[in-house]
């Protein structure tokens, strides 16, 4: 079975790395995994960040995020929900927001994959959190957000060479459209947010709680955010160009045995294919939703 691919994403090529049976059950049979409490974080975040970078006042975000969670659908959703309030004022505390002039934030790329003066069938897309301007210095970046556990310099160090990074800058400098055909980008502004290292307390209440994360992100800003400028030269792009003509290559034509790595299966909590890579059946695999298109992250049809 091939996946009749039109545009591949950084998340399709990274879970082909990371397992290609992972990536049958993820790209073949476009089955979902369950949406933990990490990447319910990191979407409340991210979609309150793009309203920050928008434009909208820090008061008018957090009545947003109330009434995004005005129906908790989970049990710690009250939990995100103060989370993220206390990213975005302890983040409206920490920077200067005049710094940054924003052109669109989430922006989205979808550009031919060009490598060696050929033209691949295959592209590839991707959505930026938001493109700037650096008021001070008037020139062009990138912005990623990211929830993290912790920020070790190892952290920062693999930022140096992140693909994740070199493709969203690679995608950008090939984006054709307006406004971005001939804007120069100076690279990426890695804007990264620490989860809280505060839980609940025995018998606190969840507005107690609330109050407590708010005081700890405004105290403890060097703490709980970091940016980092991260800066790809011609020679990373063009590396990236080679890689993405390969993979495009791989994704076309994968081996028909889509190999387990075992050792991918303990990764980000364990994998929650496990029962069917046990197991396979089609039973099974009903218990699983299907995804409601074959990149989510997307914002456009595919
Ligand atoms: S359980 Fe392991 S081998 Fe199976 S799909 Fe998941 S990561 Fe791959």
């Amino acid at each position: 079975m091939k996946v009749q691919l039109r545009v591949i994403t950084h998340s399709e090529i990274q879970c082909y790395l990371d397992c290609r049976r992972l990536y049958y059950y993820k790209y073949n049979l476009q089955l979902q995994e369950p949406v933990g409490k990490a990447l319910r974080m990191g979407s409340s975040l991210h979609a309150n960040m793009a309203l920050y970078f928008a434009g909208d006042e820090v008061k008018d975000i957090l009545d947003s995020i109330d009434k995004q969670y005005t129906s908790l659908l989970f049990s710690d959703d009250e939990y995100i929900r103060d989370i993220t309030k206390a990213m975005i004022i302890g983040h409206d505390a920490c920077y200067n927001r005049s710094e940054f002039e924003t052109i669109d934030v989430e922006v989205e790329f979808r550009v031919p994959i060009i490598y060696d003066a050929n033209t691949h069938k295959v592209k590839y897309a991707g959505v930026v959190d938001a493109v700037v301007k650096h008021v001070p210095t008037g020139k062009y970046w990138l912005v990623e957000h990211k929830t993290t556990s912790s920020i070790t310099p190892a952290y920062r160090k693999r930022l140096e060479i992140d693909p994740q990074l070199t493709m969203y800058l690679l995608g950008m400098v090939q984006n054709q459209e307006e406004p971005y055909r001939d804007m120069k980008f100076e690279g990426i502004f890695f804007n990264a947010f620490r989860k809280p290292t505060i839980n609940p307390k025995q018998g606190e209440s969840q507005e107690a709680y609330a109050v407590r994360l708010v005081k700890d992100y405004c105290g403890r800003p060097d703490f709980y955010f970091f940016r980092q400028e991260c800066l790809r030269n011609q020679a990373e792009l063009d590396e990236m160009r080679e890689f993405l003509w390969y993979r495009a290559e791989e994704l076309s034509n994968p081996p028909p045995d889509y190999a387990r790595n075992r050792n991918h299966c303990d990764s980000w909590g364990g994998c929650a294919f496990r029962p069917l890579c046990i197991e396979f059946s089609d039973e099974l695999c009903m218990a699983y939703e299907r995804k409601p298109k074959l990149h989510p992250e997307l914002n456009s049809a595919e």
